[in-house]
């Protein structure tokens, strides 16, 4: 057995040089050699209040380098069974959203095609809608664990039907995702009207307002969820503005009374043993996060979901 890339371990060189690749794995562009591509998407035009997520790849992966290979807490030993590099940023255009989007799905797929796992650092949430065009090119209708502090069900925003706030309205238009294997977690805060999350719910979306889960371990609603979902190809989606500003401050459009940190690691770790296609980690803002704490809870959250990918071992 050939051993897979591994993280520089901080033994071996000190934790603040080396690459600025996630956890200082590889840099690799071997697509086909690939089990897990984790990507760059520094795009922050498809948000509506601040931005600054164009610098989110970058700060992620910088406060990933302190992440040691194995989770002490669940046994898990992402890099001992899958072969995992970071493959760098798309090549986005910063001008032009919907050139971007096109990109986007394009990069994404050509990495399908190699049966690699896509797991993104965003990037503004715009990402996903042509992430999930890709996604159900190859997979079908994909099931869909969506952590976030809103629905992001608008039908348009300034007329424009692709942004960071309305990406699953169109993939529940498009067929891209299974409805009813749907799952919005930590939703909150103001609206426009009473209908802003019901719509969605008629769709089939199944919703976990945040004040229902105040105070509450999540590993129960994480297996509730992966019970629900069975062997379904599922995308994970996490948008960092599901957590309480209090712990991740550094977003575009932050919401109080969010969930805490424990709460998103019981989630992920509850959703071992479902079919993760591809997940991704979007709305980091460097620019808004002066102790650095979102970006490093981001890192953390992407080396969580590394840990419940199918095919790691556990230890
Ligand atoms: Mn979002
Ligand atoms: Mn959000």
């Amino acid at each position: 057995m050939t051993s897979k890339n591994q993280p520089i371990s901080g033994n071996d060189l000190a934790r603040f040089s080396g690459p600025n690749t996630f956890m200082r794995l590889p840099f690799s562009n071997e697509l086909h050699k690939l089990d897990v591509a984790i990507l760059g998407i520094p795009m922050d035009i498809g948000t509506s209040w601040r931005s600054g997520t164009r610098f989110g790849p970058k700060q992620v992966r910088s406060e990933s380098a302190m992440i040691r290979p194995y989770n002490l807490q669940t046994g898990a030993a992402p890099f001992d069974s899958l072969q995992m590099a970071d493959v760098g940023d798309l090549a986005i255009n910063t001008f032009s959203l919907s050139d971007s989007l096109r990109i986007i799905q394009e990069s994404y797929d050509a990495i399908l095609n190699y049966d690699a796992v896509p797991v993104a650092i965003g990037g503004d949430h715009s990402i996903t809608l042509p992430i999930l065009r890709a996604m159900a090119k190859r997979h079908g209708p994909v099931a869909l664990v969506h952590v976030d502090a809103h629905a992001d069900v608008n039908d348009e925003m300034f007329g424009e039907r692709e942004t960071h706030g309305t990406v699953f309205r169109r993939a529940h238009d498009e067929g891209l995702i299974q409805s009813a294997k749907t799952y919005q977690i930590g939703l909150r805060g103001t609206g426009y009207s009473a209908e802003d999350f019901t719509e969605a719910a008629n769709w089939g979306f199944q919703q976990f307002l945040a004040p229902e889960l105040w105070g509450r371990d999540l590993s129960g609603l994480g297996a509730e969820v992966r019970r629900d979902i069975g062997d379904a190809p599922v995308y994970v989606t996490y948008d960092i503005d599901s957590l309480d500003p209090a712990y991740a401050p550094g977003t575009g459009t932050p919401e109080i009374g969010g969930l805490t940190t424990p709460q998103a690691l019981q989630l992920i770790r509850a959703l071992r043993g479902i079919n993760v296609v591809g997940c991704d980690l979007v709305e980091v803002s460097p620019p808004y996060d002066t102790s650095g704490n979102t970006a490093l809870t981001a890192a953390n959250i992407l080396y969580e979901l590394l840990c419940i990918l199918p095919g790691v071992t556990y230890r």
